[in-house]
């Protein structure tokens, strides 16, 4: 048997090297690179000819001259929130990935709920949880008065699973939470290390790009950021959104950290609710009515995010 690959991976940027060294070459950081087993192409342990998902756009690639590459307007889905839309660059992009990240209890799984019981009935919408219970989750939607009729919910973290019921399932909107807990049976290493993240995100994309599925995946993001998960995913993803707020604020801030299909820095504000999220569609209101704060000698100033000016 051929010795398995090895490679090293920064934490911090996810930039790869062959050796290990101290200082990272690419964001020189130091000690944060971490050693990876490669997985082995399919197929080529047995002899035969690699079969399945391969390559990134099918199996057979073809070449063909610009012009004759079909322009379509890609249709966007609404997520139901106009905040969310705004952060997205107009609504979710058929075959895209998007990276939500935050911290725990910031809210993203409440989100994202809410989003999917709204596309659900119009569009197959498939949730994987991982962390979570399916009963937990059904808990939730009844607590927050969704409709629970159609989006199909999976309690599954090996990724091979989960490919394989998308494929049949063929859903337009697949929501896997969170990426840390999925793991794949061909890599040793723990779920939530920098190899199993990066391996899982790149088979999930994969599948989002050949089938033209919206791709939303959970990432958590702890106090001092050193998670192996967001930074390292952030090259392999179309879109990554953070969702930051305070414990003891109930609002919520979305915003666009990296956007191929639109504005980068685009801000949305949500209030966390007894129903679930709900947006705040003019924040300049809750920001200055507050009687308490007024004292001579304040200052009113715009400030500009993304698109949005905002008072403060
Ligand atoms: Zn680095």
């Amino acid at each position: 048997m051929a010795k398995a690959k090895t490679a090293f991976v920064c934490n911090d940027c996810g930039a790869d090297f062959p050796k290990w060294q101290g200082q990272c070459g690419e964001c020189h950081a130091w000690n944060t690179l971490s050693e990876i087993r490669l997985s082995a192409p399919a197929g080529k342990s047995s002899g035969k000819r690699a079969t399945g998902r391969t390559g990134f756009a099918g199996s057979v690639a073809t070449v063909k001259r610009l012009e004759e590459v079909a322009v379509v307007d890609l249709p966007r889905l609404s997520s139901g929130f106009d905040e969310f839309d705004r952060v997205l660059g107009g609504g979710f992009i058929p075959g895209s990935s998007i990276l939500i990240g935050g911290h725990p209890g910031a809210g993203k799984s409440t989100l994202l709920l809410q989003t999917l019981c709204y596309l659900a009935s119009e569009h197959s919408a498939l949730y994987v949880t991982g962390e979570e219970s399916p009963e937990q989750i059904a808990m939730r939607a009844n607590r927050l008065s969704l409709p629970t009729d159609q989006l199909q919910l999976m309690a599954e973290t090996d990724v091979d699973t989960i490919l394989s019921s998308a494929e049949s399932l063929k859903p337009k909107i697949l929501v896997v939470d969170s990426i840390q807990v999925v793991h794949s049976e061909t890599l040793t290493s723990a779920p939530g290390s920098v190899s199993q993240v990066r391996d899982c995100a790149a088979q999930l994309t994969r599948y989002a790009k050949q089938t033209g599925t919206v791709l939303i995946l959970v990432g958590h993001v702890t106090k001092d950021g050193s998670l192996a998960g967001p930074k390292v995913l952030e090259h392999m993803i179309d879109c990554s959104i953070l969702l930051e707020g305070d414990h003891d604020s109930r609002y919520r801030t979305l915003r666009g950290q990296k956007n191929r299909f639109g504005a980068v820095n685009e801000l949305g504000i949500f209030a966390m609710t007894d129903t679930g999220m709900r947006e705040v569609t003019n924040p300049s209101a809750i920001f200055l009515d507050r009687s308490e704060h007024t004292a001579p000698g304040t200052t009113v100033v715009v400030v500009w995010e993304g698109t949005r000016p905002c008072y403060c």
